[in-house]
C-alpha cells in the first residue's frame, strides 16, 4: 500500500485537510487519536508505560494523562523515554492498518510526522502550511487559548520551511473554497504517483 504522510503546525489545517480526503473515500490514520487509544488499550504499551514511570500512569478510571504529562515536563530525557515507547508502538499499528486499507493510497496524520520518525515510514510527505497569524487565530478560537500560548507552541515545533523542504507536495490553507481544490489536484497526484509506483 502507498503510503502518505500529512503533517503540518498547529492551525495550519490538517485536519480539515484529512477530512476532505476521507470524504473523497480516502482512508485516513489519525496518529494522535490512535496513540491514545493505543496507551488505553495496548497491554504490551500498558506494561511498557508502567514500567517506565510507575503504576500512577493508570488509574481506575484509565490513561492519567494528567500524571504522565507531569513526568515529562521539563524533562527531556523523560520525554524521550516517553516517545521511544509510544512512537514504535503507533508505527507498529498504522502498518497493520494499512495493509489492510483499500484504495490507492492511505493517509497518515501527525502533527510530529518528522519529529517521531514516521516520515521514514510513508512513501511521500504532503505538508500543510498557513500564515502564522491565521493559525494563531484559528487556534486561539478552536482552543480558547491565548494569543502567547498558541505563540509558544508554534516557537516549540518544526517550522513552515522546514516542514515543506522536507515535503513532496506542499498544500497552503488560507480559503476553505481553494483548500478543496487544492486537495482534489493533490488527491489525482497522489493517486498518480501510488499507481506508478505499482508498475
Ligand atoms: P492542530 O495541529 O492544532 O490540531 P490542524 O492542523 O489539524 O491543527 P485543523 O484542526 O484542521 O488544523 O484547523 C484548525 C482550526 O481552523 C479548526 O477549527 C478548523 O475548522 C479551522 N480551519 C482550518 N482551515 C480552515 C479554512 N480554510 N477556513 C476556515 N477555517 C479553517
Amino acid at each position: 500500500m502507498y503510503k502518505v504522510g500529512i503533517t503540518g503546525g498547529i492551525g495550519a489545517g490538517k485536519s480539515t485537510l484529512c477530512d476532505i480526503l476521507r470524504d473523497m473515500g480516502v482512508a485516513v490514520y489519525d496518529s494522535d487519536s490512535r496513540a491514545k487509544q493505543l496507551m488505553s488499550d495496548d497491554e504490551a504499551l500498558r506494561d511498557a508505560l508502567v514500567e517506565a514511570f510507575g503504576s500512577g500512569v493508570y488509574t481506575s478510571e484509565g490513561l492519567d494523562r494528567g500524571y504522565l504529562a507531569r513526568c515529562v515536563f521539563g524533562d527531556a530525557e523523560a520525554l524521550q523515554r516517553l516517545n521511544g515507547i509510544v512512537h514504535p508502538a503507533v508505527i507498529r499499528d498504522f502498518e497493520t492498518w494499512a495493509e489492510a486499507q483499500e484504495g490507492d493510497y492511505v493517509v497518515l496524520e501527525s502533527a510530529i510526522l518528522f519529529e517521531s520518525g514516521l516520515d521514514s515510514r510513508v512513501d511521500a510527505v504532503v505538508a500543510v502550511m498557513a500564515p502564522e497569524e491565521l493559525r494563531v487565530e484559528r487556534a486561539m478560537q478552536r482552543d480558547g487559548a491565548s494569543r502567547e500560548d498558541i505563540l509558544r507552541r508554534i516557537r516549540n515545533q518544526m517550522s513552515d520551511d522546514q516542514r515543506a523542504d522536507n515535503a513532496k507536495y506542499a498544500v497552503v490553507n488560507i480559503n476553505r473554497e481553494e483548500l478543496v481544490e487544492d486537495v482534489e489536484q493533490l488527491h489525482r497526484r497522489l493517486s498518480y504517483d501510488a499507481i506508478s509506483r505499482r508498475r
